[in-house]
C-alpha cells in the first residue's frame, strides 16, 4: 500500500516537473523537505513532551500553540504526539514570547539545542528546541490572528525538522506573512513520510 501510494507521488511529480520546466523552483518533497540532521529524533516526535513557559501564556500564544499541535497529530499516517511536560528540562520543545524588535528581523524564531544547552544547526541531531514568538513585531505589523497561526505553525514545523519550502509551494514552511492556518497538503505528505 505504502509502496504503491509513494510510486503515484513519483509519478505527479515528474508530470508537473516536465510541465515547468521553464521554473527552477520544484517544491521539497519527503525526505528533501527535512533538515538533513533530522532535528529530534523519531522516537520524542512520536510522544514529544513541551513546555510554554509563561510568558508565551502572557502574550496570548497558548489557544495558537494548543491549535498547532492538535493540527499535526491529527495528520494521517503520521505519528506525531505532544503532552504538557512536568517541567521544563523534561520538555523537548519549549514555548516563549516577548518583544524581540524588529531588528532581529524575524517574526518567530526555533533555536535547536543539545542538552547541555549548547546550539545546534540544522546538519545536527538535536536534544531541545526553543520556539521564540516575536509578539511586538508582529503586532506593530497588524499580523491577524491567520497570520499568527501560520507563524505558529510554521515555527513548530521546523521543531518537526521541516526546512523552508521554495517559494512556490502551498505549504506552511514558506517564509514570509502566510494566512495559512493548517498544514497544507504538501505538509502533511512529507510529515507522513517522515514520522
Ligand atoms: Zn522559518
Amino acid at each position: 500500500m505504502l509502496r504503491k501510494r509513494k510510486m503515484a507521488t513519483l509519478i505527479i511529480l515528474s508530470t508537473t516537473m516536465l510541465l515547468t520546466t521553464s521554473s527552477a523552483n520544484a517544491v521539497l518533497v519527503d525526505s528533501a523537505a527535512f533538515f538533513s540532521g533530522n532535528g529530534l529524533p523519531d522516537s520524542i516526535i512520536n510522544n514529544c513532551p513541551y513546555y510554554e513557559d509563561q510568558t508565551a501564556i502572557d502574550w496570548g500564544y497558548s489557544w495558537y500553540g494548543s491549535e498547532t499541535r492538535f493540527r499535526y497529530d491529527i495528520i494521517e499516517n503520521a505519528d506525531i504526539d505532544f503532552y504538557k511536560a512536568t517541567s521544563k528540562s523534561e520538555a523537548r520543545i519549549r514555548v516563549y514570547a516577548s518583544d524581540y524588535g524588529d531588528r532581529v528581523g524575524w517574526w518567530g524564531h526555533t533555536e535547536p539545542h543539545a542538552q547541555d544547552g549548547s546550539s545546534r544547526t540544522e546538519y545536527d541531531a538535536w536534544y531541545y528546541v526553543d520556539i521564540l514568538y516575536n509578539d511586538g513585531k508582529m503586532d506593530r505589523e497588524n499580523f491577524s490572528s491567520a497570520n499568527r497561526l501560520y507563524n505558529t505553525l510554521h515555527e513548530w514545523g521546523h521543531a518537526l525538522s521541516l526546512a523552508h519550502q521554495t517559494d512556490d509551494a502551498i505549504s506552511v514552511m514558506t517564509q514570509g506573512q502566510g494566512t495559512l492556518t493548517e498544514p497544507a497538503f504538501l505538509d502533511k505528505s512529507n510529515l507522513a513520510y517522515m514520522y
